[in-house]
């Protein structure tokens, strides 16, 4: 199997996990929003019990929803697609001339799927049943149980409104702050660890998938008479993967040298490897050792960002907790929205999220790396902040005399930086100048007098993204001053105009700045 191929199947239980989280969120979000309308605290201890009970009815519904998905996945991935790799091995079998029973028939195939089967369906009612939400309690890490974190979450919200420490919208953000810093999480009581139910999701199904096809691939051999097996290869493996991929090995030796049967070994915890069965003077290596480590050497070169170095394994981890980071951000945004937090913190959220969607495609680009967008949006969140700003595609740098100009200097770019500040540029007509001798100017753009509403923006205005909204507020005063007082009146008072505008951008630009504050 290849690396995209191990990677896909745990897609559909990280999806349901996702999902799960989602629903408990946005349920504690609903709940603070309708509690928030509770007036005394008499009200609210009376009301209290009846919500926890309400939660808890719906967490419920969507556990079983959760479970089933799993459940049907499992069965799925331990029966049908060992069988399908079971039969990938029949071409060795007719080459070899040797016999082997069909995979149904594999009786000590069968009974050790479902023993898996029952031990995989464990794990998951035993993730359902440890959930909650890390927090700090008194400088230390600690977790909370759901139910717990429910309670608490709900009551420190609305006593705060109701005696005054906070307004609802401040507890709300700080609720949902919280919760997305955390995200929903699985203990494991015995090490005292907790995980994301979604990578928790993903290591319970693909341990037993590494049970069966572990126990599939090793009967396979000893059926065709070998001992060895072929590692595959993959593109950004970790440096201790690295280093053995590719190559071919006993079974011993994938156990002392690959790690086979351990967690941070070959088919172990975020494993994308796989080895099947070799038969020397018959199979032939995918690979030789050469191209292996011309490989190994092309992954290790630094590459640098923004004053980090990466290798292409650090540079797809940094990738992963992009993505990861993205997902919560677009939680923030839909719990906020939710809960009808107020524009600000909606804005701030957003933006916040953008940022982030730009140094990931930033980043991917410069490391050469594809972006991997339905990792993103496997929370089935659907669209959450529209943004110009998520599709940057073209070459769109400044060349020649504009070179060192950091904004591109392109209309798409004024559009997309007006939009994040909240600027409004659509009832003007925008024109930008590429002019090399306004380069010397200490002017950055221009009204114009005589059609009035046009704005011109010079090579200076792009120097930096203050800059540009900078000179986009003050050209608007203009067009503003323009349509009041028309172009007569205005002209004869040229410098009070100008001295007003000053202001004007002074004022809007401390405004607008916030917006996008982080
Ligand atoms: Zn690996």
């Amino acid at each position: 199997m290849t690396q995209g191929e191990i990677e896909g199947l745990s897609i559909i239980t990280e999806q349901a996990a996702s999902r799960l989280e989602k629903e408990i969120l946005l349920d504690i979000v609903r709940k603070i929003k309708i509690n928030s309308e509770i007036t005394s605290s008499a009200e609210w201890q009376i009301q209290r019990l009846r919500q926890i009970g309400v939660f808890d009815e719906y967490i419920k519904s969507q556990l079983q929803t959760y479970l089933k998905i799993t459940e049907k996945e499992v069965e799925n991935l331990y029966r049908d697609v060992v069988r399908n790799e079971y039969e990938k091995f029949d071409s060795i079998f007719k080459e070899t001339g040797v016999t082997r029973v069909p995979f149904l028939e594999n009786e000590e195939m069968q009974k050790l799927i479902e023993a898996i089967l029952q031990q995989t369906k464990n794990k998951f009612l035993n993730i359902t049943n440890t959930l909650g939400f890390t927090g700090i309690q008194s400088g230390k890490k600690i977790f909370i149980p759901l139910a717990d974190f429910f309670q608490k979450t709900l009551d420190n919200a609305i006593l705060g409104i109701l005696t005054g420490v906070f307004d609802y919208n401040t507890a709300l953000v700080k609720a949902v702050k919280e919760m997305t810093r955390s995200g929903i999480r699985t203990i494991d009581y015995a090490s005292g660890r907790s995980y994301r139910v979604e990578s928790a999701s993903r290591t319970a199904l693909m341990t037993g998938f590494g049970q069966i096809t572990g126990l599939m691939n090793e009967q396979t051999a000893k059926m065709l008479g070998t001992k060895d097996y072929e590692v595959t290869f993959h593109v950004g493996a970790r440096p201790t993967h690295q280093i053995w991929q590719g190559k071919v090995y006993n079974y011993e030796e994938l156990v002392d040298i690959c790690g086979l049967g351990n967690a941070t070994g070959l088919c172990g915890i975020n494993c994308y490897h796989w080895y099947i069965p070799f038969v020397k003077g018959v199979s032939k290596r995918n690979y030789t050792d050469s191209w292996l480590e011309e490989q190994i050497r092309k992954e290790n070169m630094i590459k640098e960002y923004k004053g980090k170095e990466y290798t292409t394994y650090t540079a797809l981890q940094k990738q992963r907790s992009m993505e990861l980071l993205m997902r919560k951000q677009r939680q923030e945004i839909v719990m906020l929205k939710e809960g009808k937090a107020n524009e600000f913190d909606l804005i701030a959220a957003k933006s916040r999220y953008r940022s982030t969607m730009q140094q990931y495609t930033d980043f991917s680009k410069k490391m050469n790396l594809p972006q991997q967008n339905d990792r993103i949006y496997m929370d089935g969140l659907g669209k959450v902040s529209p943004g110009a700003l998520s599709k940057p595609k073209r070459k769109e740098q400044n060349t020649g005399v504009f070179k060192g100009i950091e904004i591109p200097m392109q209309k798409r770019y004024v559009e997309i930086f007006a939009k994040k500040y909240g600027v409004r540029i659509d009832d003007m007509i925008v024109k930008i100048q590429r002019n090399e001798e306004l380069l010397n100017l200490f002017f950055t753009g221009g009204t114009d007098y005589d059609q009035v509403g046009r704005i011109d923006l010079f090579p200076n205005a792009f120097t930096s993204e203050e800059q540009l909204i900078r000179t986009i507020i003050h050209e608007r005063c203009h067009v503003l001053q323009l349509r009041k007082y028309g172009k007569y009146y205005t002209q004869e008072n040229l410098e009070k105009m100008e001295e007003i505008a000053y202001r004007f951008e002074e004022f809007w630009y401390n405004i607008v700045r916030r917006r996008v504050q982080q």
